[in-house]
């Protein structure tokens, strides 16, 4: 893959005619070192957030040894990390997937929020000898979404009485039992975990389980233009006064699984301006592609002008933008904040999209098909310390 010094030199040099996933592998090893220092337990990548292979080599250069997967697709691609430790965390899975999962992968850990899911996946780990002896199961557990962007609670988790049953019936068949929540993406106070370990308090008292797990999930978030959260750390200090004070063995597993905070920063979009209309801009990729998220919750990604010097006295107006396709839902309100002189052939990098914009990105109308290339400068926005230069190691390149 060609290195470029920054989206300006990039687009200098190659004109890009495709728009183009600017990835920053070091951005993602940052965040990853970052986390294993930090986090008081595993640290799993949610593996949807982005499976780029630059990412992912970074993440497990920087030591991410841990995946979140939630598809036969997803575990099929991760089990070929090297000692990669998988945990099937979707809590409702095809048999197919749970089968596959344990007899041909030897996943063993498994999330539920049902007594249904609990059976499927005890008939579907059998063995000729009988029931599996080693399955770690975790119990999704539905805990109030707070100043999230994207709350999960509807969706997934058991709460109440339920909730103790079920962990009663999984601590019966699992080697390790374990309770599992998600806060809800892009969650920008640490109040969300504190509540949410407040939930699991009561439900350890009501149930009476001893666990031998307790998983954090994801939800930490990144920065965006219009979304500045709370420092990192201070999420990191709510989860270790909440987890010091529940009812458990002090030898119990902790385990996070953030997606987004490890790989916002660390991938950008090229695009090329190809009409503008007053404050409106064309563009050549949008909803239906890596601005998913920008046309439908409305985010806000940070934008800069890439193709030519700007005057720093030059001024900047906020534009919005529409996607290639022939959809009037292809449309990004902004404020994208650029330079007014901006038009027709000018190329815009929109930083920080890492997270869940490659990923959601489809091919509508023929569009949805990019360049890769990898950048050497700073994300855009970042809400991580820097390094130190002999901190940072290589990623490693994965075979795959
Ligand atoms: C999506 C997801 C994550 C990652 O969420 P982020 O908000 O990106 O950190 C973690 N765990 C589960 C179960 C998920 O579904």
């Amino acid at each position: 893959m060609e290195k470029f010094a920054s989206a300006a030199d990039f687009v200098k040099k190659r004109s890009p005619v495709l728009p183009v996933l600017a990835a920053r592998p070091h951005a993602a090893g940052r965040a990853a070192r970052w986390f294993l220092e930090n986090f008081p337990g595993d640290v799993a990548y949610a593996y949807k957030a982005n499976a780029s292979v630059f990412l992912i080599g970074a993440l497990y250069g920087a030591g991410i040894r841990h995946f979140d997967v939630a598809s036969v697709a997803e575990l099929e691609d991760a089990i070929t990390i090297p000692n990669a430790n998988l945990h099937f965390m979707h809590p409702v899975k095809t048999r197919f997937a749970i089968r596959r999962a344990y007899h041909d992968f030897g996943l063993n850990t498994f999330a539920l929020d049902s007594e249904d899911e609990l059976q499927k996946i005890v008939e579907e780990t059998m063995g000729p000898s009988g029931p599996a002896k080693d399955l770690n199961l975790f119990v999704r557990v539905a805990v109030p979404a707070i100043n999230s962007r994207i709350p999960l609670e509807h969706k997934f988790g058991v709460s109440g009485d339920a909730a103790a049953q079920l962990l009663i019936k999984a601590r019966q068949v699992a080697a390790q039992v374990g309770i599992t929540f998600h806060v809800g993406s892009q969650t920008t106070t640490p109040d969300a975990y504190v509540s949410a370990l407040e939930e699991i308090h009561k439900l350890i008292v009501l149930s009476g389980v001893v666990i031998d797990r307790l998983d954090v999930g994801g939800g930490f978030p990144s920065v965006y233009p219009d979304s500045r959260p709370a420092p990192l750390s201070d999420f990191i200090t709510a989860i270790e006064d909440g987890v010091r004070s529940l009812p458990m063995r002090e030898n119990v597993r902790l385990m996070c699984e953030p997606g987004r905070a490890l790989v916002a920063e660390a991938e950008s979009l090229i695009v090329r301006v190809d009409a503008r209309r007053g404050n409106e801009l064309f563009i050549n990729d949008g909803g239906y592609g890596v601005l998913f998220d920008a046309a439908h919750l409305d985010f806000v990604y940070p934008v800069q002008a890439v193709s030519r010097p700007v005057d720093s006295r030059e001024e900047m107006i906020p534009f919005s933008l529409w996607g290639p396709t022939c959809d009037s839902i292809d449309y990004m309100a902004g404020p994208f904040v650029l330079p007014a002189s901006i038009q027709e052939g000018d190329y815009i990098e929109i930083g920080n999209v890492g997270a869940y914009g490659r990923a959601l990105a489809g091919r509508f109308n023929g569009y949805g098909a990019y360049d890769d290339v990898i950048l050497l400068d700073a994300p855009l926005l970042s809400i991580y310390p820097d390094e130190a230069e002999d901190q940072v190691g290589e990623g490693l390149p994965l075979s795959s």
